[in-house]
């Protein structure tokens, strides 16, 4: 198989001036893109800023040959970041939606400072990269996304209400971007990484951390954002080297009569079959989102 280049294409990773966003931006340089490395270098916590991050991976790529541009703004001043692309390199085809903070606490001790902070870098700055980047997408009928989810948006994680929560949200934004996206050739996938950086550091213990290195997840990266890829709207697993695909899957379920037997006490005797998964379905849109009630949208059957 020929080398998947990215040659002229103009990407946008925020957050990569350290972790995970510098591997990527590394290797989309080496591979011929146009980078825009966006850092504002604060603190694990969000605190601070220091231009240093960006620029140590800018000089670096640019020493290697490579073309990039360092970018210092807060990802919630996203309308700047694609600003930056656009002033250097004309456009924006690629967006990384990388940058991170952790305030963990656990839920009785969460303050809404930290709650709110954590959906704001997450969420609400991919949205305004993306929302800044998504005319250019339409105008050259062509873009890419990436959200960073995390295992903790998956599944949960002690101490992590306001992380996980802003991490499930990026799975349903790009879920309505894929869709919105597909006729202008935009396509937006969510990956879910664990990695080696100062976010797992001092939580993982150093055998495990050995083989948890950033590389290993550059490529799915690479590989979701090219040309060749056809895949839009889903979510991967990615750590160690090992990649995997999540999908929703929805029990057979249970379809009550509408009448007056329908009670919490008819629910809790079929509960176990609501909880089967023998005969399970892949659901993918909300017009499908369950055969016996919706036949497209809006439009109810009866169940009687
Ligand atoms: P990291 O701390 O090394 O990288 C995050 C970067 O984002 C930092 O360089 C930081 O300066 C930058 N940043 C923070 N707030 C910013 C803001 N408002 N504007 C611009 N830049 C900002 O950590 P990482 O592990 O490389 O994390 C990268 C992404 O991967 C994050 O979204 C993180 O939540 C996610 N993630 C990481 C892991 C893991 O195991 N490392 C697991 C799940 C998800």
């Amino acid at each position: 198989m020929s080398e998947l280049s990215f040659k002229d294409k103009v990407v946008v990773i925020t957050g990569a001036g350290g972790g995970l966003g510098k591997h990527y931006s590394l290797e989309y340089a080496k591979r011929g893109a146009k980078v825009v490395v966006n850092d504002l270098g604060g603190s694990l916590g969000g605190q601070g800023g220091d231009a240093k991050a960006a620029d140590i991976v800018v000089n670096e790529i640019r020493a290697a040959g490579g073309i990039a541009v360092a970018d210092y703004n807060n990802v919630l001043d996203g309308a700047k970041i694609i600003e930056t692309a656009v002033k250097n390199f004309g456009t924006v085809h690629i967006v990384i939606n990388n940058a991170g903070i952790l305030r963990d606490a656990s839920f009785k001790k969460i303050t809404d400072k930290e709650f709110q902070l954590v959906l704001d870098v997450h969420l609400n700055g991919a949205f305004q990269v993306t929302k800044a980047a998504w005319p250019y997408f339409r105008k050259q009928e062509y873009g890419r996304i990436i959200n960073t989810s995390s295992p903790a948006g998956l599944y949960g994680n002690f101490g992590q209400s306001n992380y996980s929560s802003a991490k499930s949200a990026l799975i349903g934004f790009a879920e309505t971007l894929a869709k919105e996206g597909e006729k202008y050739n935009i396509k937006a996938n969510v990956i879910a990484p664990l990695a080696k950086s100062r976010m797992t550091e001092t939580i993982l213990p150093p055998p495990v951390l050995e083989k948890l290195s950033p590389q290993k997840v550059a490529p799915l990266v690479l590989y979701l954002t090219h040309d060749s890829n056809e895949v839009s709207g889903q979510i991967f697993e990615v750590a160690a080297g090992f990649y995997a695909q999540i999908r929703w899957e929805r029990s057979g379920g249970v379809l009550f009569r509408p009448d007056e037997t329908f009670t919490a006490e008819a629910v809790a005797k079929r509960f176990d079959e609501i909880l089967n998964f023998d005969d399970s379905a892949k659901p993918e849109l909300l017009k499908n989102q369950h055969p016996f009630m919706l036949n497209s949208y809006g439009e109810l059957i009866s169940a009687a």
